[in-house]
């Protein structure tokens, strides 16, 4: 058994683990996150990409709309390399109650939230596709944001301050001595090792399997409810900023432009296991006619990849228990000192990611209070790594990067304008990372080829390196495929059919990809 020391131990690598962690280190304390598979693959990886303004919530949930309106100023000045700063419209559709604008603009004012209202000839300036039957819009301070760039970002921060990032860590166990933690237990699932963590505090934002970890500790019946959502993304930015319904928040009511996709989202419903979401063709079908009210012809593009995220919502008890719309979206803090008698485990669960930064503040100073520090938060005046320069990503930023000084290199994914040295450094410096791990930071096989090309560039420059050998090789492609398709399965009509097939001749009709050598088991990652 491997046994390592720390202060305090992180449980969860999404946005609010990363955060988290962040601020515990930059706080002085010794600090370990762990998570059971790759950083931001849980609900972070999987969520809308807004940037929220506070918009959406000014009049359904004030209290989140003012978090969201101050935050979103926050991360724009800490995180800049995980923010396309777009600025937004909410429009009202004729279907939609053009007074509810009224509504809008006294909550905005009431929030603090900044909102104008613009003519149509405006938004149909700014936003050509969208409806042009619209009868009111808005124009707010959302954006785009890179749920990966903005956590391996606060990951990258908090090792600067000392912290260590185990991922593909799962957590099976949290010891007790007494009536205080002393220990986690966890599985090192690339190895199979087990590892000690010797601890004096656990902080728990296993999100929505926040409620599993707190039983590893023996507290039971934490209830976060999985609301899970889907979303869809398109092959084109069919907008440019994030378009809004101007209604009280419902299904598919939003479109994010996010790189070079647009994403129409979502559903929520409650989910029994946040490990196993459906995505119906039912839903698939909702979402692509909410996305034909907002922008006329939407459906006549092609849907690239579908894929669904659980909100971890605290179950509240004034809303029924398959209600997840109408559950608060704010954060909760479980103290375990008071609700199981045992010291040092507080689960966090709820909120935004845009709202990540002041979620991991608010369960830092409860846990400096439980152990009598006084210790000042500092997260909000420091710029992450990566953010120095105060740089916004763009559309356009690969194509700048490319045009500045790339153009000598080979480019392996056409789609995204990822370079093979963009790939091989990020190999090198994560040398056990399967591709779906690059994937997430790089954007391989992301855009409207969704892998055709670049997966088989990708699989023959690793091997070409020397570094796996080839059955490693094949079976990281395997793996890679074999992700994608989940995505791919619950959309297969029209168009997406065609580069389907076209996909399935590269794979089968030119690289036989079913008598590749084989690994003698499945790579699994
Ligand atoms: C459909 C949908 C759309 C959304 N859209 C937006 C949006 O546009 N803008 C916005 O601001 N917010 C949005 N949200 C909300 C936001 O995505 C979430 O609130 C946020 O990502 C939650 O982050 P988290 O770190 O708490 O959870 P997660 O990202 O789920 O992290 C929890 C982590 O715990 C890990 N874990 C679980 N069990 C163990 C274990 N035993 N051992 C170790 N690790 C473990 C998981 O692997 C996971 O990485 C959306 C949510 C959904 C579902």
């Amino acid at each position: 058994m491997r046994k390592l020391e720390a202060d305090v131990v992180v449980i969860g690598g999404g946005s609010t683990g990363a955060g988290v962690v962040r601020d515990v280190a930059m706080r002085g304390f010794k600090a370990v996150l762990v998570d059971r598979v790759d950083l931001a693959q849980g609900t972070s990886g999987r969520f809308h990409g807004l940037l929220h303004s506070g918009g959406r919530y000014v009049v359904s949930d004030p209290h989140s709309a003012t978090e969201c309106a101050e935050e979103n100023e926050i991360l724009k000045r800490i995180q800049a390399d995980a923010i396309e700063p777009t600025g937004g419209y909410f429009v009202a559709t004729p279907t939609d109650d053009p007074e509810y604008g009224d509504r809008f603009k006294t909550g905005a004012e009431a929030t603090g939230v900044p909102v104008n209202e613009v003519s149509i000839a405006e938004l149909l300036r700014r936003e050509p596709r969208v409806n042009p039957k619209a009868t009111r819009a808005f124009e707010t301070l959302d954006g785009s944001v890179d749920g990966w760039q903005l956590v391996w970002g606060a990951a990258h921060s908090a090792e600067q301050y000392g912290a260590k990032i185990l991922t593909y860590h799962r957590v099976t166990k949290i010891e007790r001595q007494g009536d205080t933690v002393s220990a986690v237990i966890c599985t090192d699932d690339k190895t199979g090792e087990t590892v000690q963590i010797g601890c004096s505090f656990v902080l728990n934002c296993a999100a929505a399997w926040g409620g599993q970890v707190a039983a590893m500790a023996d507290c039971h019946g934490v209830e976060v409810v999985p609301g899970a959502g889907i979303m869809i993304a398109m092959n084109h930015r069919l907008v440019n900023t994030p378009v809004n319904r101007l209604t009280y928040p419902a299904d598919g009511d939003i479109i994010v432009p996010v790189h070079t996709v647009s994403i129409i989202g979502t559903t929520d419903q409650k989910a029994e296991d946040p490990d196993r979401l459906q995505i119906s063709y039912e839903e698939v079908q909702q979402m692509m006619d909410c996305g034909e009210q907002l922008v006329p012809g939407f459906r006549q593009s092609r849907a690239l990849h579908a894929w669904a995220g659980a909100r971890p919502l605290v179950k509240d008890s004034r809303v029924s228990a398959t209600d997840t719309r109408h559950m608060s979206r704010g954060m909760s803090i479980i103290d375990h000192s008071e609700r199981d008698g045992l010291k040092g485990l507080l689960t966090i669960a709820g909120g935004k990611l845009t709202t990540y930064r002041l979620m991991a503040k608010k369960v830092v100073d409860a846990m400096c209070e439980q152990l009598g520090e006084q210790r000042e938060c500092r997260t909000a005046d420091e710029v992450v790594p990566g953010s120095e320069k105060h740089t916004f990503y763009s559309v356009s930023h690969r194509l700048h990067d490319r045009e500045e000084d790339r153009l000598s290199e080979q480019i392996l994914c056409e789609c995204e304008l990822l370079t093979k040295k963009m790939f091989t450094d990020l190999q090198d410096e994560q040398p056990l990372a399967t591709f779906d791990d690059l994937r997430r930071q790089l954007r391989l096989g992301m855009g409207p080829c969704q892998g055709g090309f670049c997966s088989v560039r990708a699989t023959g420059v690793s091997h070409d390196r020397g570094k796996i050998d080839i059955e490693r090789a094949t079976g990281l492609l395997r793996l890679f495929l074999r992700n994608r398709w989940i995505g791919l399965w619950p959309i297969l009509n029209g168009d997406q059919v065609r580069q389907t097939a076209l996909d399935d001749w590269i794979f089968e009709g030119t690289l036989d990809i079913g008598h590749l050598p084989q690994p003698a088991e499945e790579v699994l990652r």
